[in-house]
């Protein structure tokens, strides 16, 4: 397959892995006192045990899986809102089918519509548009869900629902940003992070600045990389490759797709459609400053929240997660996946405990599809 296979060439990945060896040593790093790599995207978290590449690499390298997986940092409280509006009467409620099975307080999008909420999977925010054309006697929701990557198609489709003057269509938006979380671990003193692996579908949308206040504040680099597995170790290599030279900078792996200043068009239709909501909250991170985005007044009538009234329309929220669950603490970097006691026992893929296990980009469902669940078997 072109512009596959060469990226996944052994000769080039044994040449790259020899490189990251020699300057694993060069900086001193060892099993016992290990530099940290927090990859910040689900996407590469997956690609990383997919190809095996936590064990191919030296064991003075540890990856620190981060909280770019949208499904595992959305919070109980914004499921539970979910269902509340997927059960209003003469509502269509449409989500991408990962978040189906995202564990609510009482039950998640899955359970509501055995329930006999009308709640239907799609693959696109325009197919809810469609929905909306075709049934004018129903309102029709949008569950707008993810990072840079996806806002933009979710601010198109408002765009068009605007022109089209539609009535029945309305989002229920949980776009969140990646720069405000990588400051957040940055400021918590009990993080280690020596240098990070750089989101390649958000960096395509916004481009590389965004991240210039972490080689300048903060003096960590980080290298936006691509998803196969040779872009994952030329990106390791760059990150250790500035550690060992002293240097913090933003360098771009990923140029084949990352254009330095972003796609002008996504962002124009990111600003003409959202605003930043003082803060937003995250699954086992908590409130965080400016890192949710809402729509803007001037497309009020396309706001769920607004018309339905609910989330943060409706108020202050309680901050819940479900009992004994360590989701804060892997996406922080505390605790691997199989140490979360909850591991293969109250929580698998099957019947997940965590958002961290539900989605596919999420580090508990990649230890435990990569060879995780192992460590989760009792010993024969
Ligand atoms: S095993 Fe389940 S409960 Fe434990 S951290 Fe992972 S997703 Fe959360």
């Amino acid at each position: 397959m072109r512009y596959v296979e060469e990226f996944r060439d052994p000769t080039a990945a044994k040449a790259l892995l020899a490189e990251i060896e020699k300057v694993t040593k060069q900086i001193g790093a060892t099993k016992e006192k290990p530099v940290h790599i927090m990859e910040i995207c689900g996407g590469h978290t997956h690609a990383i045990f997919r190809y095996g590449l936590d064990r191919l690499t030296p064991e003075g390298i540890e990856f620190i899986h981060g909280p770019g997986c949208p499904v595992c940092v959305l919070p109980m409280s914004r499921v539970d809102e979910c269902v509340q509006i997927a059960e209003k009467p003469n509502v269509i409620f449409t989500t991408f089918g990962d978040a189906m099975r995202v564990p609510g307080t009482k039950k998640s999008l899955l359970q509501a519509k055995a329930d006999g909420a009308d709640i239907r999977m799609v693959y696109s925010p325009l197919d809810a548009l469609e929905l909306a054309r075709r049934n004018p006697d129903k309102e029709v929701v949008f569950f707008g869900l993810g990072f840079e990557t996806t806002t933009p198609s979710t601010a198109l489709s408002i765009q068009q629902a605007a022109r089209d003057g539609l009535t029945n269509f309305s989002v229920f938006c949980n776009h969140i940003t990646v720069p405000e979380p990588i400051k957040a671990l940055l400021d918590d003193p009990y993080m280690m992070l020596d240098g990070f692996v750089g989101p390649g579908h958000v960096s395509m949308v916004i481009g590389v600045h965004p991240y210039d206040f972490i080689a300048r504040d903060y003096g960590k680099p980080i290298v936006v990389a691509g998803f196969e597995p040779l872009d994952l170790l030329q990106s390791v290599l760059m990150v250790l490759t500035q550690i060992r030279d002293g240097r913090a900078e933003v360098e771009n792996q990923y140029a084949r797709i990352v254009p330095e200043h972003g796609n002008p068009i996504s962002i124009a239709a990111i600003n003409d459609v959202y605003e930043r909501r003082p803060s937003f909250e995250w699954r086992g991170l908590g409130e965080i400053d400016a890192s949710g985005l809402k729509i803007r007044d001037s497309y009020k009538a396309f706001d769920a929240e607004e018309k339905f009234g609910i989330g943060y329309a409706a108020g202050p929220r309680v901050v819940q997660e479900p009992d004994g669950c360590e989701c804060g603490a892997v996406m922080t970097g505390r605790m691997k996946p199989t140490a979360c006691p909850q591991f293969g026992k109250g929580c698998t893929p099957e019947m997940p405990l965590g958002a961290l296990m539900v989605s596919s980009e999420g580090a508990c469902a990649a230890y435990w599809q990569y060879g995780g669940r192992r460590a989760a078997e009792p010993a024969e």
